[in-house]
């Protein structure tokens, strides 16, 4: 059987593949049962982690490079923090969320108090970061523990009026700095903050962007058969009917519904006849062309929507679809039966009459039933 490339079958495990490659790096503790914001949340604690071994690693080797003594021993002093940054992770998965986010805040703070202690005092206004943290901390925690951001919050903004209208005494080395150096350093800081607060509203969109895609296939996909459901049936077929009113042409609308599919039921369980549906689903959408449409749009029922087609080349598809159902049957524990399925087609030219053209498909399917089941048959 052709491998299915359609919309839903391959999307649901491909997407979550795809995220769990993208944050793979981030996602240490994330489940699959949480819901979108614990997964942003968790995933912003573990940027958090980077995002602080990256920026004291940055500003070490800054440090170097200029050789100052005060700002070498400042950054010196947060690599214990940095080592133990990877807690964090550690906790989040071990799904000690809450305590991953606290950890998380307080190593921040604590590295921002060494690097003020360490040396530079308030003289480089590194404890902007105290701000950063403060804004950082609401994405951090959940609304329900809103105790814990406000506490953070009000400690953060306190720490950095604290310092800012209290002063801390640099090391003696740093006013050994040329003004240039020390306007440079006052720069980096407040542009590092930025930074960070740019990357980790990019992350917060993205994680938006995706849960919102996520939502939309959810809403729009039959969750059984994996095939588009009425409602993204719908919305084609809205498309395809003001494509045509700009640009002429036709299109074909057809509706199918299985053969005796009751007797599945009955014989072999429920089960096997939610698997049955699966399979014809799989078979179909491997006869179409990468523009047709198949939905699930009731227990049994199916339609399809070929769009740049007459009625004679779609007549063709159905017959190919037909004819691979005969050659494909379906298997539940070792036994095999063909399930046929009985066509009806309607050829829509004009906008105007789409849902009236798809009440004749639905007729012309019931007309191919009472000729015996298993063909194809037309609306006038
Ligand atoms: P016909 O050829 O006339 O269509 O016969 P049929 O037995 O297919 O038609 P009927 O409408 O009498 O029965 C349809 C059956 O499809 C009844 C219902 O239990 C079954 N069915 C509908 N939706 C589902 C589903 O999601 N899973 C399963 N397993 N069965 C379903
Ligand atoms: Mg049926
Ligand atoms: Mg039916």
């Amino acid at each position: 059987m052709k491998p299915t490339s359609f919309d839903g079958m391959t999307k649901a495990p491909h997407r979550t593949a795809q995220l769990t490659a993208r944050w793979r790096w981030l996602s240490f503790g994330v489940r699959a049962e949480d819901t979108a914001t614990q997964v942003r949340k968790i995933v912003q604690v573990n940027a958090g982690v980077w995002l602080l071994i990256g920026t004291v690693l940055i500003f070490n080797a800054l440090f170097w490079l200029i050789g100052n003594e005060a700002l070498i021993q400042s950054g010196l002093w947060q690599w214990p923090v940095m080592l133990a940054a990877p807690t964090v992770w550690w906790l989040n998965a071990r799904r000690h969320l809450h305590a991953a986010r606290w950890l998380m805040i307080l190593l921040a703070m604590v590295d921002c108090l060494l690097a003020v202690a360490g040396g530079q005092g308030t003289a480089s206004t590194v404890h902007v970061y105290f701000l950063l943290f403060a804004v950082m901390t609401p994405t951090l925690f959940a609304v329900e523990e809103w105790p814990a951001t406000l506490i953070l919050v009000v400690t953060n903004l306190g720490m950095f009026l604290a310092l800012q209208f209290g002063h801390w005494p640099a090391h003696p080395a740093f006013a050994l700095l040329d003004a240039h150096t020390q306007a440079m350093m006052i720069q980096s800081m407040v542009v590092s903050c930025v930074l960070i607060l740019i990357l980790m509203t990019m992350l917060t969109e993205i994680a938006a962007a995706d849960n919102e895609n996520r939502l939309i296939r959810l809403a729009e996909t039959d969750p059984l058969t994996g095939l588009p459901n009425r409602r993204q049936f719908r919305q084609a077929l809205e498309a395809e009917g003001s494509r045509m009113a700009r640009e002429g042409g036709s299109f074909v609308l057809g509706v199918f519904d299985l053969d005796h599919f009751k007797r599945v039921n009955d014989e072999w369980g429920h089960d096997a006849g939610d698997q049955a549906l699966v399979h014809i689903g799989h078979v179909v959408q491997g006869q179409l062309r990468a523009y047709d449409l198949v939905a699930r749009t009731g227990g049994e029922e199916f339609v399809l929507l070929l769009p740049h087609t007459d009625l004679a080349e779609a007549r063709l598809v159905v017959e190919r679809i037909r004819q691979a159902l005969e050659k494909d049957p379906f298997t539940y524990s070792g036994q095999a039966r063909v399930i046929t399925v009985s066509i009806g087609l309607a050829l829509v030219s004009d906008a105007a009459t789409m849902d009236q053209r798809l009440r004749q498909a639905d007729e012309a399917m019931y007309q191919a039933k009472h000729e015996g089941r298993n063909r194809v048959c037309c609306a006038p």
